[in-house]
């Protein structure tokens, strides 16, 4: 495995790589690895002939200083965790270069996604999603690259950025990776006080539960249950739950025939925000 650094390195290799025939998978990542991370490495492991990781903690996609401050880093455990694996190319730019020392987000419209939610809650956030995303793209123009469910809204935002850049990558959404107590696996996690910990498995189980509802009640009833259940709660504050359908994550309020939905959480434990979400 090596590990580059450097933007003209890594295009390079991998065009040459590419041009004698190879195929590569890129996953996009911000590092703090965890199990939820690799399955997205072995993904790729199984399905190309060279896998890119990068690891770069992004700035512009990050509404509060504090979360980048706190976000946590462990490079040389990535590093380990990314060999053992089997991964061909770890990717960990510096900031300056990538952003040629003026940090700041190109502005997209991705057709309304980038206005629900995730959007709606963290300014500009998907601008710098998409900034950074369209910049590695264009660096390791990999031919597939892997995205978790986990950020739904983001994965259907690539889709959205491929499609209107008029990219030639193949974009994958991977199932989420959750821990024995159902909690989604995440970088996060391991900022949360043991207290918390015990208490963050409260937010799948309530997803499940309004899973287990949509037979017998309205939209508009399990917003309502799930919002009284985190009233209820001492130390989980839910920022919101939606329930949208999963093409144009607009906030579905009747069921219609040949529809898929998902239901959409985000939690706040403390200062830790929490997302996940659940196919209906
Ligand atoms: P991040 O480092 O949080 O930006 O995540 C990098 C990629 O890993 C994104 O495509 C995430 O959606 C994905 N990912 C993060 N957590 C999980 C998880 N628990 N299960 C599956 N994919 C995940």
């Amino acid at each position: 495995m090596k590990v580059i650094s450097e933007i003209r390195e890594i295009s390079n290799t991998l065009s040459r790589l590419k041009s004698s025939n190879n195929t590569i998978g890129l996953i996009p990542t911000m590092g703090a690895l965890h199990k939820g991370h690799i399955s997205l490495v072995e993904k790729s492991i199984a399905e190309n002939d060279i896998t890119v990781v990068s690891i770069f903690v992004n700035p512009t996609q990050f509404d509060k200083q504090e979360d980048l401050t706190n976000y946590p880093i462990t490079i040389e455990k990535d590093l380990e965790l990314l060999e053992k694996s089997g991964c061909d190319f770890v990717f960990t730019p510096k900031a300056n270069e990538i952003y040629d020392n003026n940090i700041s987000s190109q502005k997209f419209l991705f057709d309304g996604l980038e206005q629900q939610m995730e959007g709606k809650h963290r300014a500009g956030h998907f601008d710098g999603v998409g900034t950074i995303v369209k910049k590695f793209f264009l660096i390791t123009m990999p031919n597939i690259a892997y995205f978790g469910e986990k950020d739904f809204q983001q994965l259907q935002i690539i889709k959205k950025l491929v499609e209107l850049e008029k990219l030639d990558i193949k974009i994958i959404g991977c199932p989420i990776h959750r821990e024995e107590d159902g909690l989604a696996m995440s970088s996060r996690n391991t900022r949360l006080t043991d207290q918390q910990r015990k208490d963050a498995p409260f937010i799948y189980k309530t997803l499940k539960e309004a899973q287990n509802k949509i037979a017998k009640h309205s939209f508009t009833e399990i917003n309502s249950w799930v919002s009284e259940q985190f009233k209820k709660h001492k130390t989980l504050n839910l920022e919101y739950f939606e329930i949208a359908e999963e093409d144009t994550l607009k906030t579905a309020i009747k069921r219609e025939n040949n529809k898929k939905y998902r239901a959409f959480i985000a939690v706040f434990a403390d200062k830790i925000r929490l997302i996940d979400n659940i196919s209906l």
